[in-house]
């Protein structure tokens, strides 16, 4: 494996999913700040929409907090959605957006992901785009370009100078919530090509900038290892953030 050479910031985000009621959530928020002592990495917490102005109440000011979806309009009748200005207004300043759980149990197309990360940037977000690919479409040698076609369509007209507001979580599907996690050849192949996708959408210097996370089964035992990989500048991170304790561990290993 090549030596690490890359100075971008190392970022570790929880996602926690449909998980945790407002005083589970504020209990972890308690606890996690004691666990991450000494840890620098930058820390975020995608939570659920019930929790966002809890959480960001009770955690100082170094961890960030955010939501893990939203709707493309600002506002209007659009029963059971919660727009970007609301996570602001409620404290959040990022959001997650094409997950691989929102693209297939709710169908969610390139194209709504996209309106979605132009009125994130708008309301002032900073915004998660999260890619990756289907074990079928690696397994038929698809991977290149089923991540330059998400990056492509995901991020269209999103204007140069928002990207220092834009993370790339690449997640293979087949890797998420599964336990199997991708080899650290698999992880460093496939953040290369997303760099070299980013590089001829925008440009070389706009890429090398770009944080590119890496997501799927993550646990404190893989990310030390994944952790030095090429590319790789930090993790997003399921079931194994649900624990505080574990979660710091994650982005302990992270930061050595
Ligand atoms: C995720 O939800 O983004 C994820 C990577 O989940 P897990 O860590 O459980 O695979």
């Amino acid at each position: 494996m090549p030596k690490k050479t890359s100075k971008r910031p190392f970022t570790v985000i929880a996602n926690w999913k449909m998980n945790k009621t407002i005083s589970q959530a504020q209990q972890y928020a308690e606890k996690l700040p004691e666990f991450c002592e000494g840890i620098e990495n930058s820390i975020w917490l995608a939570v659920p929409f019930t929790a966002i102005h809890p959480v960001r109440s009770s955690l100082p000011d170094r961890f960030r907090v955010g939501a893990q979806n939203m709707n493309d309009a600002s506002s209007g009748a659009f029963t059971g959605e919660v727009a970007g200005e609301m996570i602001t207004d409620a404290g959040g300043d990022f959001v997650l957006l094409g997950h691989s759980e929102r693209r297939s149990y709710f169908h969610e197309s390139d194209e709504f992901i996209n309106r979605k990360v132009l009125r994130a940037l708008e309301s002032s977000l900073s915004v998660v785009l999260c890619i990756g690919e289907t074990f079928e479409q690696r397994e038929a040698g698809e991977t290149k370009e089923v991540l330059s076609r998400q990056l492509s369509l995901g991020l269209a007209s999103v204007r140069k100078e928002d990207l220092t507001r834009c993370l790339i979580a690449y997640e293979p599907v087949w890797a998420i919530g599964t336990g199997k996690t991708a080899t650290p050849e698999m992880v460093l192949d496939t953040h290369g090509m997303v760099r070299s996708s980013l590089s001829s959408l925008y440009d070389e210097e706009s890429a090398q900038s770009m944080p590119v996370l890496y997501g799927g089964s993550v646990s404190a035992s893989s990310s030390e290892a994944l952790s030095k990989i090429e590319g790789v500048d930090g993790f997003l991170v399921g079931t194994a953030s649900l624990d505080p304790e574990t979660f710091a561990k994650i982005a302990q290993f992270a930061s050595k």
